[in-house]
């Protein structure tokens, strides 16, 4: 299913918000991310942590690194700590926000 020009699944609720790239204004171009939300004491954003394999071609292995983005949550979606999410990338929404929640799945 697409929404919002994107392949994910629209919320269900609605709401009001200006920054909800389902039933607001804010477009959603750029980079798409899938992450997991680490942190939701925020009031209306997460923190997305991405973990990626860094080879270093010295041993022929690879370590694991991790990265942190903070993401705006828009009042339709509800997400938990633990959930997987999917953020785009939108125009800054304040000096750390920059993505925004797209799709969130509980993990089973
Ligand atoms: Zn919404």
């Amino acid at each position: 299913m697409s929404a919002a020009g994107l392949d994910v699944t629209a919320p269900k609720k609605k709401c009001q918000d200006a920054r909800c790239p389902f039933h607001g204004k804010i477009k959603v171009r750029g980079r798409l991310l899938s992450g997991k939300a680490v942190s939701t004491a925020g009031k209306s954003f997460t923190v997305v942590e991405m973990e990626y394999l860094h080879m270093v071609p010295k041993f022929n292995r690879g370590e694991r690194r991790r990265s942190r983005v903070s993401a705006h949550v828009p009042p339709c979606m509800a997400v938990k700590d633990g959930d997987e999410v999917t953020i785009g990338e939108c125009r800054p929404l304040s000096k750390t926000i920059s993505f925004v929640v797209v799709e969130s799945r509980r993990p089973a």
